[in-house]
């Protein structure tokens, strides 16, 4: 009997035979499928939690700094225990296989939510933080999406000598900045990242992007903290 991909060492058997004939069979058990808790309301621009209806507090805030900078965040899951210790496992184990796992969700979630969708741009890490992760979690995010285009870019810590010769820059919130890579840039372009916390980075690559000349962009996080 083939094991649950994300608590193995509890030794949970996955109970359906779905995955004998299945495209997209499920690699989870039932008690972790039903942990990973989906977002169904909130902030309808960046799917906070809140209990009123509308726009939240953190976004009428982006919105009064930098008005239509971000078009909207949408996020598929929750923050919640169980994708706290999922995530710790994800970023630091590298492992492959716990980024499949919800790999036709998250898939179906991105093409529900951006049908048109020609460009998508995963939000770089330094290099040290690329060395301490062993992978860009944003980039795999990307990468199982099938989106035509994936817009590169790299991310320095200021004073870095490979910095030399920037085109486009803008300081993030670590103090680290962003070179873009691809050259002709589509008109809309939807930010990639695994979660999104205040808000600050994906707003501030976003304002790289529409520095650059991107007339609309959104962005699509695995995980609304
Ligand atoms: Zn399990
Ligand atoms: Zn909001």
């Amino acid at each position: 009997m083939r094991q649950c991909g994300f608590c193995e060492k509890r030794g949970n058997a996955l109970l359906d035979w779905s995955w004998w004939w299945s495209a997209t069979p499920s690699l989870l058990c039932e008690d972790c499928q039903s942990s990973f808790e989906k977002v169904t309301a909130g902030c309808i621009r960046c799917a906070k939690a809140i209990n009123e209806v509308g726009v939240c507090l953190e976004c009428q805030d982006w919105e009064r700094h930098y008005p239509n900078l971000l078009e909207r965040n949408v996020s598929l899951y929750r923050y919640n225990a169980f994708m706290k210790s999922y995530l710790s496992q994800w970023k630091f184990s590298g492992d492959y296989v716990l980024g499949q796992l919800f790999v036709s969700q998250w898939r179906d979630f991105f093409h529900r939510q951006f049908p048109q969708a020609e460009a998508i741009a995963p939000i770089p890490l330094t290099e040290e933080r690329r060395k301490q992760r062993k992978f860009n979690q944003a980039y795999q995010l990307a990468a199982l999406l099938e989106v035509p285009k994936i817009i590169e870019s790299e991310r320095y810590k200021e004073g870095q000598q490979s910095a030399k010769g920037r085109v486009e820059r803008l300081d993030m919130d670590d103090g680290s900045w962003v070179k873009l890579l691809s050259a002709n840039l589509p008109k809309s372009i939807v930010i990639i990242d695994d979660v999104y916390t205040t808000g600050a980075t994906v707003h501030q690559f976003a304002k790289t992007l529409r520095g650059a000349g991107v007339l609309e962009v959104a962005s699509c996080t695995l995980i609304r903290a």
